[in-house]
């Protein structure tokens, strides 16, 4: 059964594991590095980036990560999520797990907005995809070989950079699992591959 590990030091961690059970994978609480253990994808939720970086390097997470990262496992941030995944993030010096090649900005989608929910077109995916903004931010440019998978008043809200997938919004916070089944698709690509390379060898 394929297994997708939920960063959960703080955020939307209960709604992505439901969503993950109800697609029939196994969903992990990740805590600890012998949590990342064994896992197919992981994927990064939404909540407060800056909160989640301490707790980061409280829990001594950050370097685990990107040396699972550093292995091929398919990776995918939601809102604060795609803040810890980003390169650079503007304003601040330094960027967290600093893996998928992209610049975000955040909190970009204006205070009176803080929340709202819209039908995105995701060519990709499905063209009336519900999406949750909540304090999102938005990706401000992509390295050469990020696909740009979605916008929203013209700005760039979903993005693939191989084994990263990161959006601005909230998936996890409608019924709708076709980007998660997106994501699964990704981790389930990549576990074949690399079995395929182990058998090959
Ligand atoms: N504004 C938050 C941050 O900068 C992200 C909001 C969210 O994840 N819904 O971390």
């Amino acid at each position: 059964m394929t297994k997708i590990g939920v960063l959960a030091l703080q955020g939307a961690v209960r709604e992505h594991i439901c969503q993950i059970e109800s697609l029939d994978c196994e969903a992990i609480a990740v805590k600890t590095i012998e949590d990342l253990n064994c896992l197919d994808g992981l994927i990064l939720p939404g909540g407060e980036s800056t909160t989640m970086r301490k707790l980061l390097d409280r829990y001594h997470l950050l370097e685990p990560i990107q040396t699972l990262a550093q292995q091929g496992i398919p990776m995918f941030g939601t809102c604060a999520g795609l803040i810890l995944l980003a390169k650079e993030i503007t304003g601040l010096k330094i960027h967290h797990l600093g893996l998928m090649d992209v610049i975000v900005e955040r909190n970009s989608f204006g205070r009176q907005k803080d929340s709202f929910e819209v039908e995105l077109p995701i060519p990709s995916i499905g063209n009336d995809i519900p999406a949750v903004f909540i304090r999102a931010p938005h990706i401000v440019s992509v390295g050469d070989n990020v696909e740009i998978l979605a916008t929203y008043e013209k700005r760039i809200v979903l993005a693939k950079d191989g084994q990263f997938l990161g959006c601005s919004f909230h998936p996890e916070l409608t019924k709708d699992v076709r980007v998660l089944q997106y994501f699964i698709d990704m981790v389930n690509d990549f576990t074949k591959t690399s079995l395929t390379k182990i058998n090959t060898k």
